[in-house]
């Protein structure tokens, strides 16, 4: 193995795995793991799935929160909302969420980025090279 290849190996061991799976063939979101306090719900991987749909977590925050119709904040690496709510609540939000602004409508990858241009907001995708218009979440 000469220097070079060397490198590449180390670069490629310091890429979260996580970055593979994204562009792998199947898009694998973690399962939403939830833990009711109270009157609140904890959504405990809140990070890990961010991690995975590289979007920020204000965002993704933001939309989920809108689609239970109550209120989120952040606690650490964990999102929190007002009221009680099952996973598959959050999972079917989450889901809106991942087809509206994570999956490329046109070849139905992952591997997107959202792109501001003036008021309006695209999807782009790296994998086919097309832009959608998307609303702002
Ligand atoms: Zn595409």
């Amino acid at each position: 193995m000469d220097e070079y290849e060397k490198l590449l190996e180390r670069a490629r061991s310091q890429i979260p795995e996580d970055a593979f799976k994204r562009s792998g063939e199947r898009f694998k979101v973690p399962r939403v793991q939830l833990m009711i306090q109270g009157n609140r719900t904890i959504w405990q991987n809140f990070q890990e799935i961010l991690n995975v749909l590289n979007r920020p977590g204000k965002e993704v925050l933001k939309f989920i929160a809108g689609q239970l119709a109550t209120a989120g904040n952040f606690e650490g690496s964990t999102a929190v909302f007002n009221g009680k709510f099952t996973a598959e609540t959050v999972e079917e939000a989450l889901n809106r969420y991942i087809d509206s602004y994570v999956i490329c409508p046109v070849c139905t990858r992952p591997d997107t980025t959202i792109v501001k241009e003036g008021n309006a907001y695209y999807l782009h995708c790296s994998a086919c090279g097309a832009r959608t218009a998307i609303r702002p979440v």
